[in-house]
């Protein structure tokens, strides 16, 4: 791992790298350039080439190679270590060849196709088919571009046919979603669907494969993931032809491609975002593409309905403010509705965008890009939007409305975050209806319960119970993770348990530690062993999927090598080390000050030396 990354920095140069994100520029030795992790003017931002470190003296952040690629893409430093090992033509050593060799062919594969379909449009059939009708939406051919849409050719083996001719195999290709795989019934099915109307059908169902193309005659929207690789593709039916067929056709789930995991437009909008500190969500592809066209470039949209709490947890790596398009009357409203609530109950900000009556986000850019940005400007804070439609839609001098008022706000106020803010909102809730603070207190407590009972209440209750409350326990939390999914460190973690102190404030690690051996470090066997102490064994599986998810996130568990787990929980407890250090120098300050009340000359003294001798074991421990 360390000679990875060595070798990683010495082929790679820290100007080449940064000069890809951002524009540099030399000021005497070192390069100077705006600030991309904050808003500023005038450059703080500097690039020292000979020790190949940067450095901000705007917000002090500061770093290498590796740092500025998670800081910028968002991302854990293995994801970063594999972008630049990619860069510098280094083979990780600690991967898996084989499957990193598959998924390289995938990545190459869909690259190919999309080269393809761009073709078609621009220079194939899609010219005279396509073209028009995206200018028509507003689109410009610079946008059409940058967004890589394409045209996929009507016929049953264009881009097999295309992909086979470049020497990849009918499997390969299949791994990646394109094809359909031909199955006696939906044979028939296809056939009696456009036996009218297609003309290759005999080629086709003569042919030795057994897959054919799955997207014919329709748009091609390429879906990336956040570093632009493209996963998967949104497909919609060619304007004018054949009413019948589905609007949108999608790539499947495949090993690569998860929908619940992309955010459409991230690749562009990412650093926007975080320069920002905002996320716009809009609703579809073309709104995206038009709202960057229309200079609104931190926008992305989910392929689904509502968000996920994955894709949540994405967003939360750039930032925690988000801006929704919601329209009340639209029969989207419950989808955006409940993806407001998720936010809200992840600890982000959420403001509302309003939209007139009937209009999407990709009309109003294409009518008037201003307006979109005036509209976004005004966006409100979710709760606020909520108190103003609510107030307006019905009437709170009835009976009947006071109810529905109350049950409508309840249900948003009930997944604030924030105690404070939830207080708050319930006062205001009170004053603007005339009802007592208790009653809505009362009232708000049964949401509550009937929140639990429905499967309705989604990941909420999940994310609440996963929220630790100081930095140790998160800590603590996380060493819990590891040991879960790693029995190596479990078993590591009780080896030295023996030896010496090992924090033992948390019931479950105590647990983990006690019982290791006895059930040989393994997750489901500690797991039999308490499942009928419910809340030990639900925090359990908690922390476990937890941290199984947030090493998946990134990579598959596969490849995750052992020692990696080991060292992340070594990191935690060093952090742990300093947390108790930190600790225990606000509690000698606390005596210190009341002994200077006291004038206890030699209590002073005695604090003083204590002071001094945990500050400089902190500060040697801030070395490691
Ligand atoms: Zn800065």
């Amino acid at each position: 791992m360390n000679n990875d990354i060595e070798e990683i920095k010495s082929k790679l140069n820290i100007v080449d790298i940064l000069g890809e994100y951002i524009r540099l520029d030399k000021a005497g030795a070192n390069f100077r350039a705006l600030c991309p992790f904050h808003n500023e003017k005038s450059p703080s931002f500097m690039v020292n080439e000979e020790k190949q470190f940067w450095h901000c003296f705007g917000c002090q952040k500061s770093g290498d190679i590796f740092g500025f690629v998670m800081e910028m893409e968002g991302v854990e430093f293995r994801e970063a270590l594999k972008t630049l090992a990619e860069k510098a033509g280094v083979k990780l050593q600690s991967y898996s060849p084989e499957k990193t060799e598959e998924k390289n062919r995938t990545l190459e594969i869909l690259e190919l196709a999309t080269k393809f379909y761009e073709v078609q449009l621009w220079k194939g059939e899609g010219k005279e088919k396509i073209l028009n009708y995206l200018h028509e939406r507003g689109l410009k051919d610079e946008t059409i571009k940058e967004f890589r849409l394409g045209y996929a050719p009507s016929g049953w083996r264009n881009v097999l046919d295309f992909l086979v001719k470049r020497g990849y195999k009918t499997e390969e290709i299949n791994k990646t979603g394109l094809l359909v795989q031909k199955t006696k019934s939906n044979e028939q099915r296809t056939i009696n669907n456009n036996e009218n109307k297609n003309s290759n059908i005999d080629h086709w169902s003569l042919s030795l494969d057994n897959c054919y193309d799955r997207f014919r005659d329709r748009i091609i929207f390429p879906i990336s993931d956040y570093s632009g690789k493209v996963l998967g593709y949104t497909a919609r039916v060619t304007p004018g032809s054949d009413e019948s067929q589905a609007k949108y056709v999608n790539s499947p789930e495949t090993e690569m491609y998860h929908k619940s995991r992309i955010l459409y437009g991230l690749d562009r909008a990412k650093s926007e975002i975080k320069k920002q500190d905002s996320v716009l969500l809009v609703e579809g592809q073309m709104d995206v593409i038009a709202s960057h066209q229309a200079n609104i470039k931190n926008t992305v949209a989910v392929s689904g309905t509502a968000l996920t709490p994955d894709q949540i947890a994405i967003i939360k790596r750039y930032t925690k403010n988000i801006q929704m398009f919601f329209d009340m009357d639209s029969a989207g409203e419950n989808a955006t509705k409940k993806s407001v609530k998720l936010c809200l109950a992840s600890g982000m900000t959420v403001r509302i965008v309003s939209l007139e009556q009937g209009k999407d986000a990709a009309d109003i850019a294409s009518e008037n890009p201003e307006k979109l940005q005036e509209n976004v400007a005004k966006a409100l804070p979710a709760v606020e939007y909520f108190f103003q439609k609510n107030f307006q839609k019905f009437d709170k001098n009835k009976v009947e409305d006071k109810k529905k008022i109350t049950a409508e706000l309840l249900d948003i106020i009930l997944d604030l975050e924030n105690e404070v803010e939830k207080n708050y909102w319930i006062k205001k809730l009170s004053e603007d209806l005339g009802v007592s603070e208790s009653a809505l207190t009362d009232e708000l407590k049964k949401t509550s319960l009937k929140g639990k009972n429905t499967k309705d209440s989604g990941p909420r209750e999940d994310i609440k119970k996963i929220g630790p409350t100081t930095k140790k326990e998160m800590l603590i939390w996380e060493m819990i993770g590891l040991m879960l999914v790693s029995s190596f460190v479990w078993k590591k973690a009780c080896d030295e348990a023996k030896t010496r102190k090992i924090f033992l404030s948390d019931n479950l690690l105590q647990l983990m530690l006690e019982k290791g051996e006895q059930v040989n470090f393994d997750f489901t066997a500690l797991s039999n062993e308490i499942s009928t102490n419910r809340e030990l064994s639900e925090k359990m599986q908690n922390l476990f999927s937890r941290k199984k998810y947030q090493l998946d996130l990134n990579n598959n568990l596969e490849e995750i090598v052992i020692e990696d787990p080991w060292k992340e929980f070594q990191a935690c407890e060093r952090e742990m080390e300093r947390e108790e250090k930190k600790e225990e120098l606000n509690r000698i300050g606390n005596d210190l000050k009341l002994a200077e009340e006291r004038k206890d000359e030699e209590a002073k003294k005695f604090l003083r030396e204590q002071s001094d001798k945990i500050s400089k074991e902190l500060a040697k421990l801030m070395e490691l």
